[in-house]
């Protein structure tokens, strides 16, 4: 039987939190892609904008707060394809985050934003309500790649885009591309790494194409007999982008992130330093108090319960004392910073040394795990292989 939706124990306001809003529609879908979306449907996007903005307003009474007591710092809307809604949806959706949130001044306002749908129109009504950072999935600089993902955008408009963001008044723009693509040589991922630098943007993801079991991607590989460049190349491709990275000027700070100082994602760093984030709209995580949840995912279903007043988590749990330090390290180790083994033992009572010290003794010796006064980090190279690494506290 459904349930209605019930009203969490007021949770303890530490330090200001992070909104997600998931925009679950996409124009075409990617043949790599993994993520809670769908193909655009524009009377069901705006039931969706209703309910998003109907979940975000009843966030205060379900955490026992008063609208506007609760201070969040950044608001992220996640996809999807964020940038298929019209302007004055995300400033409605913004509107119901600063009636039931303390937004901060200056808080961190970012959208993600495919090229085919980054119009100037659009993205300067966005900069009007109060989206402050802008990132672009570019993904590439090469039609061909572009094609073999199943993107629908070309390299004029990637381009374009970029110089629409900065047009619109934009002055913190990211940009992601992807390596280790089908057919793909290291020189040509560098000429889309260059391509990137040369427009300046001031933070870069960089990700590695992941293939999960059933992607179309693999079929069409099969078919073309398109073949993945050898592991060595991945690393190749990795270390080397970075370090043109380094020479430009940029800062790696994450595994996958680089950004000018200063301009490291603050919504992301929630996510690897033990913060706290809400999540709203279909298939959207939250960690809160210790307590971690998702939201049903199909964004039909989404809508008839916000719409009924029924529950819309899934998958709730308390995290196990265990589970927090974990992902504490884990989520830490991801970071060029590292983690601190002095703030672990002080927030739960774990020796990492004493309990993996000689666990980690190997990774040392390999170069791939360093250690420095109270933190240990992943080096460059350890990052590579940072799943071999981080499985030693699992
Ligand atoms: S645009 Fe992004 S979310 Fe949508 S299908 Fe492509 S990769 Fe997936």
């Amino acid at each position: 039987m459904a349930r209605r939706a019930r009203r969490h124990v007021r949770a303890r306001l530490v330090a200001p939190l992070g909104l997600y809003i998931h925009v679950p529609f996409c124009s075409a879908i990617c043949a790599y892609c993994n993520f809670s979306r769908g193909l655009l449907d524009g009377p069901l996007k705006l039931r969706y904008v209703e309910a998003v903005t109907a979940e975000i307003r009843g966030a205060p009474d379900r955490f026992g707060w008063r609208p506007g007591e609760a201070r969040a710092d950044t608001i992220f809307f996640g996809g999807g394809t964020p940038s298929l809604l019209e302007r004055h949806e995300v400033a409605a959706i913004l509107a119901a985050c600063r009636t039931a949130f303390d937004v901060a001044p200056g808080a961190e306002i970012t959208l993600e934003a495919n090229p085919e749908s980054a119009a100037i129109p659009f993205l300067e009504g966005i900069r009007a309500a109060g989206v402050n950072r802008l990132s672009v999935g570019v993904q590439s600089f090469r039609q061909a790649e572009l094609r073999r993902l199943g993107r629908i955008h070309d390299v004029a408009q990637a381009r374009r885009a970029l110089a629409g963001a900065r047009e619109a008044g934009f002055d913190n723009v990211s940009l992601d591309l992807m390596m280790w693509l089908p057919e793909q040589t290291v020189a040509q991922w560098l000429e889309s790494v260059d391509e990137a630098v040369g427009l300046g943007p001031e933070h870069l993801s960089l990700y590695m194409l992941e293939l999960y079991p059933n992607a179309p991607l693999r079929e069409a590989m099969a078919r073309a007999h398109w073949s993945l460049a050898p592991d060595d190349d991945a690393a190749e491709m990795y270390e080397t982008a970075m370090a043109r990275l380094d020479t430009a000027g940029y800062r790696q700070y994450e595994i996958s992130n680089v950004a000018r100082p200063g301009r490291e994602s603050r919504h992301n760093m929630k996510y690897w330093t033990d913060g706290e984030w809400i999540g709203f709209g279909p298939g959207a995580h939250s960690t809160l108090a210790g307590v971690r949840w998702k939201n049903v995912s199909a964004p039909d279903d989404y809508v008839a319960r916000v719409a009924a007043g029924l529950t819309l988590e899934t998958d709730r749990r308390t995290l196990t004392e265990e589970e927090r330090w974990q992902e504490a390290v884990i989520m830490g180790l991801r970071l060029q910073a590292g983690m601190s083994v002095g703030a672990i033992a002080a927030q739960y009572g774990v020796d990492l040394d004493a309990r993996f010290g000689a666990e980690l003794q190997p990774f040392r010796e390999a170069g791939l795990v360093e250690r420095e006064g109270d933190r240990v980090r992943l080096t460059r190279r350890g990052m590579l292989v940072a799943n071999e690494v981080l499985r030693v506290f699992i």
